[in-house]
């Protein structure tokens, strides 16, 4: 999971939210009003959902990977506090992510943990620095709680952060993100700009964007040589800056910030 930062939604989309935000606020029912018009079937209804997604897919960036998991493709709409425990945000920009299917409907479902003072015990990336409470560690495929962080814990459970499929994808993301790396170095010591471009553009692209993080930062360890492979190594040390900014653009459409503390 990486920071995402959130841009602003269209007018007339916001203002079809704040509508139908409005009209759940005053129903006597409304968790029913919530789930029937978040499914209506209306064609304005549909409209303003598309782009709805359509903005959480531009700010996931890469190819729309699900903002959990990182994983599987981004489809489904994510209501970060749940509509059937809170109607009053089922209609909220800041309350909708981009998740896969798994993540949404296998792990978290309707589950919210909150703290005794009532805040959430997920992260959420759109709002708040995941490192501050993960550690990603690509080379065991993990995902761990900062020490003490409660809410770490909680959000590695709740969304199966290490699952099977996840702890593998990611060792697999670690080797084949740093031969990606050493293929774009060939290109560039060749001077084959376009070659450059689309391997930049196929790093961008690959699944588990924060493995990708996680090696960028890492290069700038003294000790990266003990992590990261030496050619993979010594083109990130020299082209370094060309490629960040490539994956910046890529990644999304605003550079997201590098978060802090231990890389691996
Ligand atoms: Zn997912």
């Amino acid at each position: 999971m990486r920071r995402i930062l959130r841009t602003p939604l269209g007018k007339k989309a916001r203002v079809w939210l704040w509508r139908h935000a409005r009209a759940v606020l005053s129903a006597p029912r409304p968790v029913a009003v919530a789930n029937a018009r978040w499914a209506s079937r209306r064609p304005l209804d549909r409209r303003y959902r598309e782009e709805v997604r359509h903005a959480l897919k531009q700010m996931a960036g890469g190819v729309e990977r699900c903002m959990y998991c990182e994983d599987s493709a981004g489809h489904a709409i994510e209501h970060f506090w749940p509509r059937s425990r809170f109607p009053e945000r089922a209609f909220c920009w800041e309350n909708l992510l981009l998740t896969c299917d798994r993540c949404n409907n296998h792990h978290k479902r309707t589950q919210f943990p909150l703290s005794l003072q009532g805040e959430p015990l997920l992260v959420d990336p759109t709002a708040e620095e995941p490192g501050m409470h993960l550690e990603l560690r690509p080379r065991e495929g993990l995902m761990l709680a900062r020490e003490g962080s409660a809410k770490g814990e909680t959000t590695i459970g709740v969304l199966g952060l290490n699952r099977y499929e996840l702890r593998k994808g990611r060792k697999i993301a670690w080797t084949g993100l740093q031969a990606l790396v050493e293929r774009y170095g060939r290109f560039k010591e060749q001077d084959r700009a376009e070659e450059a471009a689309l391997c930049a553009g196929t790093l961008t692209g690959h699944p588990f964007p924060a493995v990708l993080e996680v090696l960028l930062r890492t290069a700038e360890r003294a000790d990266a040589e003990q992590y990261v492979d030496p050619e993979c190594l010594a083109v990130l040390r020299s082209h370094g800056s060309d490629l960040r900014a490539l994956l910046a653009r890529g990644l999304s459409s605003q550079a997201a910030p590098v978060s802090p503390a231990r890389p691996l």
